[in-house]
C-alpha cells in the first residue's frame, strides 16, 4: 500500500504553520475518533494516518526528513509510525490533554451532561408525541477555538500559580491546596481577549431540537439524547437528558401499565345491573360495559388491552372500573314513596336490627 503525502491527509498547505496543523489534525481526529466510531475499520484507519502525519508534522526535525526525502527517509531514521491506538494516545498524551482530555486508556472525557425538564399530557405519555424544545447550552467559541484569547495571542501562563492553577496556603499545621485565585484554576491567563466571547472560550447558544417521546413513558421518566450536551474546551459534548414530567388526568390514573377510574352508580343500576358508558384512554373512544345486578361498592371491572401502551412491543395494559354507589341526597315526593315502599316490603329491617340488638343487651 502506498503512503499518502501526510500534508494531503491533513489537507494542509506545505507551508502550513503549527497552529494550522493542530487545527486541521484536531478536526480530522475528532471527525474519526475511535470512541465516536467504534467498530469502524475505515475511521479508525483515517484516525491512524492522521494521528502520524500529525506526529510528523508537528516535529520540525521530523518534518525537515520528510520534506526532504518523503516516506522512505522517515523510514531509514528508523520511525515506523504508530503500532495502535494505545500507542497513539500514549505519544499523543499532551495533545489529546487538550481536546481528549487525558487520552490515556483512549477513554473519552466528555463536556457536560444537560438537563432538561419537559411537561406533557396523560395522553401525550400513554400514546407519545414529539416535542419542540430550546436548549440553551456553552458552545466553544468559533473565533478563538475555545482558547478565550484574541486570534494572534495565546493565553498567558499564569504567573501567581506558574502556570498550575493551584496556589499552596499555610492553614494552621497544614498545607492547603486551592485553586489559584488569579487565573480561577486555569493556569493562565488572557492578556487579549477574544472579543465574540470576552475570555471565555465559549457562548451560549440556544438549540432548536425536537424529541420523539415514545409511547408509555411514565412520569420521572428519564430520556437520553447523545451528544446534545455541551462541548468544553477541545471536548467532545456530553449527553442531553430530559426528564418527562406527566400531568395528572382528571379521570384516569396510572399503574405501571394499567389505567384506573371510578364509575358511580345509582342504588337502582347496582340493585338491577346496568349497562352504562365508560370513557377510554383513546381519544373520544368509549365502551359499553354490562354491570351485573347487585355490584358492590368497590367492586371493579376489568376492559382488557385499553390501558398504556407498554415502551417496547405492542401489549397494552387494562383499564380498571372502580363502582362507586351513591347514596341519593335530595329525593323528590315520587322517589321518597317509592323508597319508603321499598322499606317496607323489607320489613324495615333498620328498626327490626335495632330491636334484636338491644334485646340481646337486655334493655
Ligand atoms: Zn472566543
Ligand atoms: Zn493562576
Amino acid at each position: 500500500m502506498s503512503q499518502r503525502d501526510y500534508y494531503e491527509v491533513l489537507e494542509v498547505p506545505k507551508n502550513a504553520n503549527e497552529s494550522e496543523l493542530k487545527k486541521a489534525y484536531r478536526q480530522l481526529a475528532l471527525k474519526y475518533h475511535p470512541d465516536k466510531n467504534p467498530g469502524d475499520k475505515q475511521a479508525e484507519d483515517k484516525f491512524k494516518e492522521a494521528s502520524e502525519a500529525y506526529n510528523i508534522l508537528k516535529d520540525a526535525e521530523k518534518r525537515q526528513v520528510y520534506d526532504q526525502y518523503g516516506h522512505d527517509g522517515l523510514k531509514g531514521r528508523g520511525y515506523g509510525g504508530f503500532s495502535g491506538f494505545d500507542d497513539i494516545f500514549s505519544q499523543f498524551g499532551d495533545v489529546f490533554g487538550d481536546f481528549f482530555g487525558g487520552g490515556g486508556g483512549g477513554r473519552q472525557r466528555t463536556g457536560s451532561d444537560l438537563r432538561l425538564d419537559i411537561s406533557i399530557s396523560f395522553q401525550e405519555a400513554a400514546f407519545g408525541t414529539e416535542k419542540e424544545v430550546e436548549v440553551s447550552k456553552h458552545n466553544p467559541c468559533g473565533t478563538c477555538e475555545g482558547s478565550g484569547a484574541k486570534p494572534g495571542h495565546r493565553p498567558q501562563p499564569c504567573r501567581t500559580c506558574r502556570g498550575t492553577g493551584q496556589v499552596i496556603r499555610a492553614q494552621g499545621f497544614f498545607s492547603v491546596q486551592s485553586p489559584c485565585p488569579d487565573c480561577r484554576g486555569a493556569g493562565q491567563v488572557i492578556t487579549h481577549p477574544c472579543t465574540d466571547c470576552r475570555g471565555d472560550g465559549q457562548v451560549l447558544q440556544n438549540k432548536k431540537l425536537s424529541i420523539n417521546i415514545p409511547a408509555g413513558v411514565d412520569d420521572g421518566a428519564r430520556l437520553r439524547l447523545r451528544d446534545e450536551g455541551e462541548g468544553g474546551p477541545g471536548l467532545p459534548p456530553g449527553d442531553l437528558y430530559v426528564i418527562m414530567h406527566v400531568a395528572a388526568h382528571e379521570f384516569f390514573h396510572r399503574e405501571e401499565h394499567d389505567i384506573h377510574c371510578r364509575m358511580n352508580l345509582t342504588f337502582s343500576q347496582a340493585a338491577l345491573g346496568a349497562k352504562i358508558q365508560v370513557p377510554l384512554l383513546d381519544e373520544g373512544k368509549t365502551q359499553i360495559i354490562s354491570v351485573p345486578a347487585g355490584v358492590q361498592s368497590n367492586d371493579t371491572h376489568r376492559i382488557p388491552g385499553v390501558g398504556i401502551p407498554q415502551l417496547r412491543g405492542h401489549r397494552r395494559g387494562d383499564q380498571v372500573i372502580h363502582f362507586i354507589i351513591e347514596t341519593p341526597k335530595h329525593l323528590n315526593k315520587k322517589q321518597k314513596e317509592l323508597f319508603q315502599e321499598l322499606a317496607e316490603i323489607e320489613g324495615n329491617p333498620i328498626k327490626e336490627t335495632l330491636k334484636g340488638f338491644f334485646q340481646k343487651l337486655g334493655i
